[in-house]
């Protein structure tokens, strides 16, 4: 093995860069992060920064501003193929980097089911960029009808958010609300919604969308802005890649976090199963794996055993609702919790992950 060995991480999200602020204490290794953006987006923040007067530039942090100092080294692009065999990843102007060791952390992907004009005419909301995208639309139609068809974490979100400001409708094909959470704060999610003026349409799926109107089962609804929060999917440039692939197209990954003996996974692209409940995709679970997997990568280097199978203990899982509420639980799924303070230790959430960024970074607070 040569001395200095070479690391490369595609994406610097949430699982990314945890795993950065750990490989970072590996001697004798380089570290390059490729990610085609500028900036690490807090992608659970952006819900809340669609409202009027919460800059999006508050919810994002540079990654010249974090890496400066570390010898972590950033290529602005885009990978778009992957070759295990080879050691090597291709990136979107044909440049090939060649690595020792890789973690693969893209994150996902909105997913759009075939429902016609679902693509062409709904806003999905994934990135910074989405959000601008959202807003700019929803500057021009003030006050007009936003329909966000998806009642899970986000589209529940979302139009919590939005609802002082507009005519929101929230649509959901299933006949409640919330899957993730238990059927008595989804309930209670419901009923917030409904009193800050959200209407609620559920046990209806979308069957076709036009340009100011969506189609669903058995009504149709007019629309000015429409939002898709219907779910997430693997990227689908990983087809292109010599990585194994499950039938949804999500690389194969062992309980450890690895593909093969020099490739890793963390974030959304690992389905991480505790028995067989497969754990929500979140920021919370992609940090995790991304501290895991640079332990688990530091010891592959040395030559040591892997630590034990990766056995994510979540803290909590807290939304958003209409101003100054929210729900989920904490500790464990042992404590539901509602109202202010859900709303409360969700903000605490987000400071908390900054405080974890700055001293994985060495970075003065705040930012
Ligand atoms: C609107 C919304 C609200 C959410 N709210 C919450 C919440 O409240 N709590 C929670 O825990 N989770 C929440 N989530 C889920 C959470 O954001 C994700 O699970 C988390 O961001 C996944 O982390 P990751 O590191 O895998 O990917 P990401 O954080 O998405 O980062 C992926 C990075 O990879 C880069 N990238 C993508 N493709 C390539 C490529 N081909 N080459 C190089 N780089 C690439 C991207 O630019 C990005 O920087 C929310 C998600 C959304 C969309």
């Amino acid at each position: 093995m040569a001395d200095r060995q070479r690391i490369v991480v595609v994406g610097g999200g949430y699982a990314g860069l945890a795993f950065i602020g750990q490989a970072r204490r590996i001697p004798n290794v380089d570290i390059t992060l490729i990610d085609p953006g500028d900036s690490h987006e807090l992608i659970p923040e952006l819900p809340e920064a669609l409202r009027k007067h919460d800059p999006i530039e508050e919810h994002v942090v540079k990654y010249q501003d974090l890496l400066q100092g570390t010898g972590v080294k950033h290529i602005r692009d885009r990978v778009i193929s992957i070759k295990m065999t080879q050691q090597q990843v291709i990136l979107s102007q044909g440049q090939v980097e060649h690595y020792d060791w890789l973690l693969l952390s893209p994150g996902s992907v909105t997913a759009y089911p075939p429902i016609p004009g679902l693509e062409e005419h709904a806003l999905p909301l994934r990135n910074a960029h989405d959000a601008h995208r959202i807003k700019e639309r929803i500057r021009e139609q003030e006050g007009q009808r936003i329909v966000v068809v998806g009642g899970g974490l986000t589209g529940v979100e979302v139009a919590g958010i939005l609802a002082p400001d507009h005519d929101i409708w929230l649509v959901e094909g299933a006949k409640r609300l919330l899957p993730a959470l238990g059927k008595g704060l989804a309930h209670y999610a419901r009923v917030r919604l409904q009193r800050a003026g959200v209407k609620v349409m559920m046990g209806q799926k979308l069957t076709r969308v036009e340009a100011g109107t969506i189609q669903l089962e058995r009504d149709a609804l007019h629309y000015h802005v429409l939002i898709w929060a219907g779910g997430i999917q693997a990227p689908k440039w990983l087809r292109d890649t010599d990585l194994p692939l499950d039938h949804n197209g999500y690389p194969k990954v062992s309980p450890e976090g690895q593909i093969s003996d020099r490739v890793f996974a963390a974030g959304d692209v690992w389905r991480v199963y505790v028995g067989d409940d497969e754990v929500p995709q979140t920021a919370q679970l992609a940090a995790m794996a991304g501290d895991y997997v640079g332990d688990a990568m530091a010891r592959a280097i040395r030559g040591e055993p892997l630590p034990p199978p990766f056995r994510p203990r979540l803290r909590g899982m807290l939304i958003s609702l209409d101003t100054g509420a929210g729900v989920g639980w904490v500790i464990r799924g042992g404590i539901p919790v509602r109202g202010t303070s859900a709303r409360t230790l969700k903000s605490l959430s987000f400071q908390q992950y900054r405080l974890k960024l700055s001293r994985a970074f060495g970075r003065g607070w705040p930012f």
